[in-house]
């Protein structure tokens, strides 16, 4: 199931702007948007290696190989209960955080193993950061230091570099207008949307190489969620994202790359555009054409 970038990137050339997939009774309309026209080669930056994980003793990732590029948008799909969250939380070793789970495999960051005896898992969570499907705001701390949090665990006191820091992370984050008259108000007086923003600086302000998103817009209205995915979209020129998603149009929308998971294993996972108009399992057929899930 690991695919060749080289093959790939012939894949993205190829890649159409409108397509149209039949489903039973009726024409969905799928917009796939904002795939590379010119197929640029892209790195390799997470690598998963024969990946699996257990809570007790259920099995919830099987053998799971995969390479994700840098600077792309990914999206993992499948039904509930599949293993995408599992997956994502084996990238920065928040799987071993619940207790009686088990990994096995192994993950590559930029081709280094995350799980070596000397990596320090609290560095991996910087570089490979997180945002959840309920926003995670610390409620009581104030915006300013809802993004200052990071530096400050670090060390960080200089009052300059921390103010320099939590404005250019707001203003990548697409929340500094917004806020920039009231960073001294607690993260929660901000909407649902706002504060997943906020979790997105909050992640930004550290050594981010990696963001993963669960979910991260299923609690938000259209609006909210429409910022965030042009927020995805501005993003992904400088990090790699990974967005597990319940919405196919969102997947279809914002990845260049869709993975497809059923009962914990990796059953498909090519360029968007292939994945939603043409894809080679019939198991993936039947998911986005709604027959089950
Ligand atoms: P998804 O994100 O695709 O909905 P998950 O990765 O959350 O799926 O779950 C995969 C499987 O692992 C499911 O069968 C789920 O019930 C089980 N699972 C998830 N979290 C836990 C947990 N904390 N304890 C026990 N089982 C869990
Ligand atoms: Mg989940």
């Amino acid at each position: 199931m690991r695919f060749m970038i080289d093959e790939m990137s012939e894949k993205v050339k190829q890649a159409g702007a409108q397509v149209e997939s039949k489903t039973p009774g009726e024409i969905r309309k799928i917009e796939v948007a904002r795939q590379e026209p010119g197929g640029e080669k892209k790195a390799v930056k997470i690598t998963a290696i024969e990946v699996c994980a257990w809570f007790g003793e259920k099995q919830a990732l099987h053998s799971v190989n995969m390479d994700i590029c840098e600077k792309e948008v990914t999206a993992v799909i499948g039904p509930s209960g599949c293993g995408k969250s599992t997956l994502i939380r084996c990238f920065n070793r928040m799987h071993e955080t619940v207790s009686g789970s088990r990994f096995q495999g192994d993950i590559l960051l930029a081709g280094e193993s995350v799980y070596g005896s000397q990596v320090d898992p609290v560095a991996v969570r910087r570089r490979v950061g997180m945002v959840f499907q309920k926003p995670t705001p610390f409620p009581t701390l104030s915006i300013y230091d809802n993004v200052a949090v990071g530096l400050r665990l670090n060390g960080t006191r200089d009052r300059k570099t921390l103010n320099e820091v939590v404005e250019k992370s707001l203003k990548k984050a697409a929340l500094w207008e917004e806020v920039k008259d009231s960073l001294n108000k607690p993260g929660a007086a901000l909407s649902g949307g706002q504060q997943q923003r906020l979790c997105i600086a909050r992640a930004l302000a550290v050594d981010l190489e990696v963001l993963l998103m669960d979910e991260p817009c299923s609690a938000l209205d259209p609006i909210s969620t429409s910022k965030i995915e042009e927020l995805i979209h501005e993003l992904r020129q400088n990090y790699t994202i990974i967005i597990v998603t319940h919405n196919m149009q969102q997947a279809a929308r914002v990845s260049q790359k869709t993975a497809f998971m059923l009962n914990g294993k990796l059953i498909e996972y090519d360029v968007t555009n292939k994945v939603f108009t043409n894809p080679n399992n019939k198991l993936t057929e039947d998911y986005i054409t709604g027959r089950f899930g």
